[in-house]
């Protein structure tokens, strides 16, 4: 039988490849973003609690309610923003199906999409399925910043959507108050939705400040504000995250959240809100990852790659281009086989596969692991 592909010109995510690649060699697998370290045992104890409890069958659509509970509250202690847990927040399976779901409630026929490039492979084939038209635009490098002049330019009247991801994977820019003051100019009379991917909220570093689409009311009324549980309980295997949206939009989005999931694991969601109750654990996350931040970069110190700046998520992005001309994704293959350390080359998140001869590295590791990776590197 031949099946005509709805998604000809992708392959499989460069996640899978690397980290099998790492496991065949046996390299230190600094490439997919996840810990090596465990979650934290309390929680561990809260879902075998809620397990035990017989809280093992399905979970009501949205999710359940004491958990949607705490994130409102959450929303509005850390950003101010008001969310009914009953009309306007979703439990999903990871940020990936809130993606998945947000960009097929927006995303018509010919739809237009702006997306940033380097941009997280979730969202293009997405928007794709969708029949929509990705338009790319480059952050630009070295510092990946967004110029706002070019959104201005490429909005037509088929622009429906905007996908922005800050804190930035792969490249750890964040967003600053002034971008979201140009955002909301650009769009102010525009019937242009926003996805905000915010995964990574918890994670920014040097004092920066989060600036979620939640706390900007005028754009808030047209975004989906997605996060994951994953990134910030060292728990990427749960795949838990959530969906903030005006009740509108979170109708929609239920509507195809239904069918992709129905609801999300029992004992998992009733562990978060509990921990939740905790709001230091969230709070110290981004002083936690600086320290393994600095110390990974401290330790490379000797080391012929020059660090680009990182002001949040786990990613570190490294220039190469002092060791090999080679194109990053040769050059990742070879770190991975020869010298047994496995990084990510980010020209897989661009379309045209722009190559700037850096490599992302994942410091979301023990420290021995940021050790025995640097110690290599550095020889390079
Ligand atoms: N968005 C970004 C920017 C990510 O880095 C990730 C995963 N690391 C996701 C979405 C997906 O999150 P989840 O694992 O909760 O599906
Ligand atoms: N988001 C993680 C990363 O950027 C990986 C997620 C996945 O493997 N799908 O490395």
């Amino acid at each position: 039988m031949q099946l005509k592909s709805k998604l000809a010109d992708v392959g499989i995510t460069i996640f899978a490849i690397m980290s099998q690649l790492a496991r065949e060699q046996g390299a230190i697998n600094l490439s997919q973003g996840f810990p090596d370290f465990n979650t934290n045992p309390e929680l561990i104890q809260l879902v075998e609690k809620y397990m035990r409890a017989e809280c093992n069958q399905y979970a009501p659509m949205q999710g359940v309610p004491q958990l949607r509970e705490r994130i409102a509250e959450k929303a509005s202690r850390l950003y101010q923003a008001k969310y009914n847990p009953d009309t306007e927040i979703t439990i999903t399976a990871g940020a990936t199906e809130a993606l998945f779901a947000a960009i097929s409630a927006v995303v018509q026929t010919d739809d237009e999409v702006i997306i940033f490039e380097p941009a997280y492979d979730a969202y293009m084939p997405v928007v794709k399925l969708n029949g929509g038209i990705p338009r790319f635009l480059k952050l630009k490098f070295p510092d990946y910043h967004i110029d706002w002049n070019e959104v201005k330019d490429i909005i037509t009247s088929k622009t429906k959507l905007i996908i922005l991801n800050s804190p930035h994977n792969p490249t750890g820019t964040v967003l600053s108050a002034t971008d979201m003051q140009s955002l909301q100019e650009i769009v102010r009379n525009k019937n242009i939705f926003i996805i905000s991917d915010e995964v990574y909220e918890h994670i920014i570093f040097d004092n920066l400040k989060h600036e979620s689409l939640a706390g900007y009311p005028e754009l808030a009324q047209r975004s989906f504000v997605i996060s994951s549980f994953g990134k910030t309980y060292h728990t990427t295997g749960w795949k838990t995250g959530y969906c903030l949206a005006p009740a509108g939009l979170s109708a929609e989005f239920q509507k195809i959240h239904q069918f992709l999931t129905f609801a999300v694991n029992t004992p998992i969601q009733y562990a978060y809100a509990k921990i939740l109750e905790q709001p230091e654990l969230y709070l110290n996350l981004a002083q936690f990852y600086q320290q393994k931040r600095d110390l990974f970069l401290n330790l490379l110190d000797s080391s012929r790659f020059k660090i680009l700046a990182c002001k949040g998520t786990y990613f570190q992005m490294l220039d190469y281009s002092a060791i090999s001309s080679l194109p990053d994704i040769e050059f990742a293959r070879d770190l991975t086989a020869k010298y047994k350390v496995a990084a990510i080359p980010p020209s897989v998140f661009y379309h045209k596969q722009d190559d700037h001869k850096v490599l992302r590295f994942c410091f979301a590791k023990k420290d021995e692991t940021l050790k025995e990776a640097a110690q290599i590197l550095c020889k390079i």
